[in-house]
């Protein structure tokens, strides 16, 4: 590994963005840390609840002003074109900025930051081609729906991917003609305080964007709690995302829920072996397997199962594990010393489980990965589905192999867990694809590919892995209310009182 040492790219001035305007933070310290070496990037003062509060209330005044309100959709998608192209200006700032604060590979920082431009930019063409229903009527009346804006919504992301979870709630709230208060996750508040100056920039009216870093039992909550927030969207844990529901069935609130996942790939001997090699290496271990749609558990049938687990680890153990700046590394750190322990205690729950750990399993050795938060691709065999470590999110660079005979038996192993986010499956008989892809309980289902995402496609969880859905034009709608409008044609009044 070659160690590269570039400088820190200079930093979010320590502000949060209240309704309008650029104030410090009255809450507690935040030490965002680049997980390549363990120092610290600087500090960022949280907002407090009562920043919170005044968000919401500007938040409030400035949807219902009719300056934003009264917007035509083409004019509200200028905006949102605007603020495409001031990402795609600072894409490289943005990106290295993301690497420090997340550890990511550059690679992946650079397309996390063009699938946010992209986002906008998507957002705002669809903006202007959405239409309204005109519904058959059943009497003298034209009805039609019409889509109005909630008011204020809560967008709370996690750190595994910022910039990119952010433009997906930002985007298609604005565009629905909302005003978002967004906390980005504790570890990772720069990348949102960065996209808050660039939507300032874009000369959005005040009061209809705020950024309030903080914890999540804290400000999250109370972001959550406050009875003038008219929908959350969240991304995050299952546990999490349950705690949110409770509250928001309490208000009787809407809300989006992107929770965890726990996705089979599936290997079919008829498979073509390198394409799901690349393919089921990419879906674990890109990210190091920090991603809500990883491919941590892998089913391989039968008569392929020795050779295509052989290949797989020798490929496994070739991979190049070093700092997110380095141009050759595949494996960056993980987002935190903390996060690479909790990985780590599930390795060793797999061994005390009876798992075989046919590569990684530990840190890797040597004194440039000493201060970072480093693990090796694993692989385990030898587990039972029914394992704690094949049916809990590990989150990490970890995947558990699974031999299945039968497609039968494969359907019942895959759909087996309390998730149902995605699936891969690695087969050239369209027949059977055609049926399993069916059979799987999962938001989405990639057929010999994985990991490709399109703005213009709806994605969602089934079972524990959420509720709602983001991207495509649904994704825009899920911030509106849905109003049906009935507009009288008769020539003569309404018969009932005027027998
Ligand atoms: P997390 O649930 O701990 O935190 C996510 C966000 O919620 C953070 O901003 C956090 O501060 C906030 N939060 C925490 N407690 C809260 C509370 N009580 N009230 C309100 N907000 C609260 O998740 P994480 O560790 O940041 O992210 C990893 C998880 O996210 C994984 O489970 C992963 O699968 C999931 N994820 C899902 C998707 C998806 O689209 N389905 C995408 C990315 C990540």
């Amino acid at each position: 590994m070659t160690a590269i040492l570039t400088p820190a790219p200079p930093l979010p001035a320590d502000e949060v963005l209240l309704g309008g305007e650029w104030k410090p933070g009255r809450g507690e310290v935040l030490t965002p840390t680049d997980p390549a070496t363990g120092r610290a990037l600087g500090t960022i003062h949280a907002a407090s609840v009562e920043q919170v509060d005044e968000a919401v209330r500007r938040g409030i005044a400035a949807a219902h002003d009719a300056g934003w309100r009264g917007l035509l959709p083409h004019e509200r998608a200028r905006y949102l074109t605007r603020v495409a192209a001031l990402i795609d200006r600072d894409a490289d700032s943005l990106a290295a900025l993301q690497t420090a604060n997340t550890g990511k590979t550059l690679a992946e920082t650079r397309a996390l930051v063009s699938s946010a431009a992209g986002t906008f930019r998507y957002v705002a063409a669809a903006l202007e081609t959405l239409e309204e229903a005109v519904t058959p009527s059943r009497g003298a009346y034209l009805t039609m729906t019409a889509h109005e804006p909630i008011g204020v919504v809560g967008a709370i992301t996690p750190w595994n991917s910022p910039i990119a979870s952010e433009a997906q709630k930002l985007a298609p709230a604005l565009a629905a003609g909302n005003a978002v208060i967004l906390k980005p996750a504790e570890w990772t508040p720069l990348i949102a305080l960065a996209l808050g100056r660039l939507v300032e920039e874009a000369g959005l009216p005040p009061g209809l964007l705020s950024v309030l870093p903080g914890r999540g039992s804290v400000i999250g909550e109370s972001i959550v709690r406050h009875p003038l927030v008219g929908k959350v969207s969240f991304t995050g844990g299952t546990a999490t995302g349950r705690a949110i529901g409770r509250i928001a069935a309490d208000k009787i609130m809407p809300v989006t829920l992107e929770l965890g996942g726990k996705s089979p790939t599936i290997v079919f001997a008829d498979a073509d072996i390198e394409h799901a090699l690349a393919g089921v290496m990419f879906g674990i271990f890109s990210s190091s397997g920090q991603s809500c749609i990883a491919g941590s558990r892998l089913f391989v049938q039968r008569p392929v199962y020795d050779g295509f687990v052989a290949q797989l680890v020798a490929r496994t153990r070739r991979l190049r594990v070093g700092p997110g700046t380095d141009p050759t590394t595949q494996v960056a750190p993980l987002v935190s010393t903390a996060h690479r322990d909790r990985v780590a205690r599930y390795v060793d729950l797999a061994r005390s489980e009876g798992a075989r750990v046919l590569c990684g399993g530990t840190a890797p050795d040597g004194p440039e990965f000493a201060d970072g938060a480093y693990y090796l691709p694993t692989v385990l065999a030898g587990l039972d589905n029914q394992a704690r470590t094949c049916q809990e999110e590990i989150f990490g660079p970890v995947v558990v192999v699974l031999p299945f005979d039968t497609e039968d038996d494969l359907v019942a192993g895959a759909n087996d867990t309390a998730y149902g986010l995605a699936c891969g499956i690695w087969s050239q008989d369209y027949k059977r694809i055609w049926r399993v892809a069916h059979a799987i309980d999962a938001g989405t289902v990639w057929v010999n590919t994985y990991k490709q995402f399109s703005a213009s496609t709806p994605f969602s969880g089934a079972k524990e892995s959420g509720l709602g859905t983001e991207k495509g034009r649904e994704g825009i709608r899920s911030y509106t209310r849905q109003k049906s409008i009935y507009l009288g044609l008769n020539d003569t009044p309404l018969p009932w009182a005027n027998p």
